[in-house]
């Protein structure tokens, strides 16, 4: 017979640990599977100033090593496995498996999150790890007093270009628009940062160098022009996606990808909620986050409270 829990959590990022807090301190029988190292991908977010509690602001993997910490003080049980390659369901049970282990469960709380989206133009997967990247916070200091580019407009690109901005000497921040998608707060000081400069309406065509990054090529959107722009690295937050093919037809997804859940965070598998960025919803924060796993978790423990 197959390890059994009451419930298992996929998923140790906020929304992950969240849930589990919430469930331990309702005595449920609970597993959390990771396949990373807990904490999720804020722990690559150098500054978090919109989690309320934390005056002055605290770093992902500071705010995620508490919320780990509070919740093995409840006695979650966090397991750091491979990725979970399949979730069924038979009967009433689930079977979540692992690359080499099969659990079942009466219930699951799915919260993956999301994974960055690639560009796929020339050079990106030849000069990961060195000059492309998808981490800031990681990779930033590598390239102190050298010029970088940042591709995107969102809320990822500016906050990061923004971390880099305290390393390198310049960022370029290449977008395919003349406006940018991030928070005003972000791009009030992005416009005020003197380090940083905005190419407007490019797309990077290609990543060239020897053994390392040495330039991007873009193209003008408007006018078609090619140039090259030498940089040392090319750091790239063009969005993100949920990969949630494990999952199979257990839940329903909008035409992104995202998982589509009730109000109480249910699916329309029963016994099988969703929570975090891996669901369709209209802001993806870590407060949004932590919301998900609460209320996730207190509606599996409804649901396997009547089924016990
Ligand atoms: P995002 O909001 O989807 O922004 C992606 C950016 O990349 C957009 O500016 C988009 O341009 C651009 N882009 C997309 N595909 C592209 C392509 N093929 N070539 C060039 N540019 C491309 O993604 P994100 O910034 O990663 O944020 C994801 C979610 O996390 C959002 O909900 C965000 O609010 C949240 N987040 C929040 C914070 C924070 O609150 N501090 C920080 C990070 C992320 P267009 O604008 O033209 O579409």
């Amino acid at each position: 017979m197959q390890e059994f829990h009451e419930a298992i959590i996929v998923g140790g990022g906020p929304a992950g640990l969240t849930a589990g807090i919430y469930l331990r301190r309702a005595s449920i029988d609970v597993l959390l599977l990771e396949k990373g190292i807990v904490g999720g991908a804020i722990l690559q977010t150098e500054q978090i100033e919109n989690y309320p509690g934390f005056p002055g602001g605290i770093s992902g993997k500071d705010l995620m090593g508490r919320m780990a910490e509070q919740s093995r003080e409840f006695g979650l049980t966090i397991r750091e496995a491979s990725p979970v390659s399949s979730l069924s369901k038979a009967g009433e049970r689930f079977l979540v498996t692992t690359g080499d282990h099969g659990f079942e469960a009466a219930a699951v709380i799915v919260a993956t999150g999301t994974t960055a989206i690639r560009l796929n133009i020339p050079g990106e997967e030849e000069f990961t790890g060195r000059g492309v990247s998808y981490c800031a916070t990681c990779d930033g200091w590598f390239f102190a007093d050298e010029d970088v580019a940042v591709i995107g407009g969102g809320d990822a690109a500016i906050e990061e270009g923004l971390t880099l901005a305290n390393v390198v000497r310049k960022v370029s921040v290449v977008h395919r628009r003349d406006s940018l998608r991030a928070q005003q707060i972000l791009q009030e000081r992005a416009f005020k940062n003197s380090k940083m400069e905005f190419l407007w309406n490019k797309v990077p065509l290609r990543i060239s160098g020897e053994d390392v990054v040495e330039s991007v090529t873009l193209e003008d959107t408007k006018t078609g022009d090619i140039t090259e722009k030498p940089v040392s690295a090319v750091f790239i937050y063009v969005g993100s996606r949920a990969d949630t093919a494990f999952v199979g037809n257990l839940v329903d997804r909008d035409g992104a990808g995202y998982v589509v859940s009730g109000e109480d965070l249910s699916t329309r598998s029963e016994g099988l909620f969703v929570a975090g960025d891996m669901r369709k919803k209209s802001l993806r924060q870590v407060a949004t986050a932590v919301g998900d796993g609460a209320l996730a978790a207190v509606n599996l423990e409804r649901y396997v409270l009547e089924k016990r």
